[in-house]
């Protein structure tokens, strides 16, 4: 099954079962500036579970594009290391708000999954998770499904466990909040990995592929868990690791939509198409992410939203250097995203020429200094070999514009350290002369706007308690 026929029937089946088909939101959470980039399919719904808002519909259903790069979710350290990790991918969601609850959810979920006309998955192939108390959850799937005990993990809210997995959802310190359930698909005991809960659950064996979020209580400001009259569900599935599922594949990258890409990232880098050359997904990932973003109006630049494109943007552009690609090669790739998303988002095409221009722009710009500041980077490397000093990360970042996290990723693949904190005291330093030339500029009543263009994490340190649409489950 195409992933594009997946999308349709995920729609289809839950048109079919009364639920409102709406369009996904835009990536630009334009009336919460807690949230970076919607990164959920609840995300547009907020105000409708939280009781603000009333919809003329108690069920709808959704393919929500998302992505989770900075912020709260942040997979960007996940691309190119793992089989199932994006910075842009689609949630497919159904959502009810007060309308059906635990029960009707899960037998939509299985019905979905395992019934022949729909997916036909094999039952044997599934497992599940319930949050450790949720008991009415745990017999539904048991009782009324027929999962056997030992596909059933019971997961707690694991506070402070290294390897915590999370079953418990909550909106906020206060708040809608409650259970979740997921499904996960074994992809077969040759791929390293193993049950949620247990130690190797990070591995790419048993894949998460759906979460089912039972919003169920509203938690108070001293902590008191109160039922919500109209109990709601929230779930969101991964469009593209459903379909590697579907399509026999393991890793996301294989799939229909991600094998053109791939390969248009070899044709532009001029190498060998191959599934093994881990920069060609990071390329084919990153298209996608800047693309959607710039269509949905973020620009590159030094702060919040534009700077996380920017940093996506040169990620990609130092994996096509790493390749051997000096020239700017990254917008041209935008045509196969259009030619493969551009009906299911028409955004892609009416954008087509914006994206490709702020690319090339950004790519340009940043090939002027990238050259050099691999030299230096390469120097470094070559005298110091176990860590990078904060010095050559902040002139790195500075003077030739890597963003931390573009080292951070060069650093990886050579398993060298990073002297964080030497960073951290460069960039203190640096804020320190900036406020002093600020003081300066004030005192002889000059207009200015400020040089200190460090981004510092947005979302993440603008208070959780705020951010509503957040899966704890992460
Ligand atoms: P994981 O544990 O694999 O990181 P998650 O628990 O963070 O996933 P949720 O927040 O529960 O994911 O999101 C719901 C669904 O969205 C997941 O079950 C998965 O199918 C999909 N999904 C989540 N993150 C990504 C991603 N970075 N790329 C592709 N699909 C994703
Ligand atoms: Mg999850
Ligand atoms: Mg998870
Ligand atoms: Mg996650």
């Amino acid at each position: 099954m195409k992933t594009s026929e997946l999308r349709s029937k995920y729609l289809q089946f839950f048109e079919s079962k009364g639920h409102k088909p709406v369009r996904s939101s835009s990536l630009v959470p334009h009336n919460d500036p807690t949230l970076l980039f919607t990164n959920a399919g609840m995300n547009q719904f907020k105000d409708v579970f939280l009781g603000f808002e009333k919809r003329d519909y108690t069920r709808a259903t959704t393919a929500q594009k998302c992505v989770r790069a900075g912020g709260k979710h942040n997979d960007l350290e996940n691309v190119g290391y793992t089989a199932r990790h994006h910075t842009f991918f689609e949630m497919l969601g159904n959502f009810s708000f007060g309308d059906y609850f635990k029960q009707q959810a899960i037998h939509y979920a299985w019905e979905f999954l395992t019934s022949p006309e729909w997916l036909n998955i094999p039952k044997e192939k599934l497992l599940v998770t319930v949050y450790a108390e949720d008991d009415e959850a745990y017999n539904i799937w048991h009782n009324e499904i027929g999962i056997p005990a030992e596909r059933i993990v019971r997961i707690g809210d694991n506070k402070g466990a290294k390897y915590a997995s999370d079953n418990f959802w909550q909106m906020g310190d206060t708040g809608p909040c409650g259970p979740c359930t997921e499904i996960f698909y074994d992809h077969g005991e040759e791929i390293w990995g193993g049950i949620p809960g247990s130690a190797e659950e990070d591995g790419d064996r048993w894949i998460e592929i759906w979460n089912n979020v039972f919003m169920q209580f509203n938690r108070d400001e001293q902590g008191n868990m109160n039922p919500l009259p109209k109990p709601s569900v929230d779930t969101g599935m991964g469009l593209e690791r459903m379909a590697a599922v579907l399509q026999h594949v393991h890793s996301n990258y294989e799939i229909d939509l991600f094998q053109n890409l791939v390969k248009a990232a070899a044709r532009e880098t001029g190498v060998a198409f191959s599934m093994d050359v881990p920069s060609l997904k990071v390329i084919a990932d990153h298209i996608r992410a800047c693309s959607f973003l710039i269509a949905d109006g973020v620009l590159p630049s030094n702060e919040g939203r534009g700077y996380v494109l920017r940093r996506i943007i040169r990620r990609a552009v130092r994996h096509g250097y790493k390749l051997g690609q000096k020239g700017a090669f990254f917008h041209k790739l935008v045509p196969d995203l259009v030619q493969e998303m551009g009906d299911a988002y028409p955004e892609l095409k009416e954008k087509q020429t914006q994206i490709m221009d702020a690319l090339k722009n950004e790519e340009t710009r940043f090939a002027e200094t990238l050259e050099k500041g691999m030299g230096l980077l390469e120097n470094a490397l070559n005298t110091s070999t176990q860590t990078l000093s904060g010095e050559v990360i902040f002139k790195l970042y500075d003077t030739y514009g890597f963003p931390y996290d573009l080292t951070a990723d060069i650093c990886r693949e050579r398993d060298v350290e990073m002297d964080e904190d030497g960073f951290n005291r460069e960039m203190e330093a640096q804020r320190a002369r900036a406020r002093s030339a600020q003081n300066f500029k004030a005192n002889t009543q000059l207009d200015y706007n400020g040089a200190d263009t460090e981004f510092t994490g947005y979302a993440d340190r603008s208070g959780s308690a705020k951010i509503i649409a957040l899966y704890k489950g992460s």
